[in-house]
């Protein structure tokens, strides 16, 4: 075990951007063409929303690398060994498999935090103007967001002393998850199964419903624990998964600029 974590490791900080495109879009393609040949709901007008939504993912890589040059790792580096991983004294392994955790259970509770205090709302209500949902919209957040996400991650690595190759593997994991989520694709009885452990895009999809009460759900980003846990959990959509409707009532174009301009905009609701 110890061995394999070893091969991992090294391959992931020596090979670290290799991994981090390598799955992205490997993700993304595979994704596309799953839910191509597979869709859980019918989809229509997929190009402007994918250039919006891939202009979008864009713009937010080369802010966070503006604002953070060497991202995260860049701080992994300085902390590793200290924060409160350091003084528990883990083994590699063990510290690994903590960092995940614990980074996967902020993003949730940031994620919470999105919906409940009305300032931060704004910047996350476009992620949820979408009223289609397909693996694209896994790239679908304001730069605002996106920087805020930024700065709350930086925060819980430093507070962890999280491991370099956890960091990676974490960013690794959030933008494929991301992806996967939000994917239009239908996997039948294995979706039962997969959230056992892991958020699903029917469970996801529940979250983006347009009814209030059900956006209140659903809140976990990789693992599906967090919700059960906490009292977020919803199994199934009221309406069901091809009757529910998504998005928001004062959002009602797709545009980038909407998308854009949504959290300062006078007429919003
Ligand atoms: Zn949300
Ligand atoms: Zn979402």
């Amino acid at each position: 075990m110890d061995t394999v974590f070893d091969m991992l490791s090294t391959s992931l900080t020596t090979h670290q951007s290799v991994w981090r495109s390598g799955v992205f879009f490997s993700t993304l393609l595979v994704l596309a063409v799953l839910e191509a040949l597979k869709p859980r709901r019918p989809i229509t007008g997929r190009g402007q929303r994918w250039i919006n939504h891939l202009s979008l993912g864009a713009a937010n890589i080369i802010l966070l690398r503006l604002v953070l040059p060497g991202g995260l790792m860049a701080i992994a580096i300085n902390v590793e060994g200290g924060g409160l991983l350091g003084w528990l004294g883990l083994s590699p392994l063990l510290s690994f498999v903590l960092a995940l955790l614990v980074l996967d259970l902020v993003i949730y509770a940031q994620h919470v935090m999105l919906h409940k205090i009305p300032f931060l709302w704004r910047l996350h209500a476009p992620h949820h103007g979408d009223r289609t949902l397909d693996v694209s919209s896994g790239l679908r957040f304001h730069p605002a967001e996106a920087l805020l996400s930024g700065a709350v991650k930086a925060c819980a690595v430093v507070v962890l002393g999280a491991p370099l190759v956890a960091v990676i593997a974490f960013e690794i994991l959030l933008s494929a998850a991301s992806l996967f989520t939000h994917a239009n694709w239908h996997l039948g009885k294995a979706d039962r199964v997969l959230r056992l452990a892991i958020v699903t895009p029917d469970m996801h999809r529940i979250h983006h419903s347009r009814l209030d009460a059900e956006t209140r759900h659903n809140f976990g980003f990789f693992i599906s624990v967090w919700d059960r846990l906490f009292g977020t959990w919803q199994e199934a959509p009221t309406h069901g998964q091809q009757n529910m409707q998504l998005g928001l009532d004062d959002m009602p174009e797709h545009g980038l600029r909407a998308t854009l301009i949504y959290p300062w905009a006078k007429d919003r609701k």
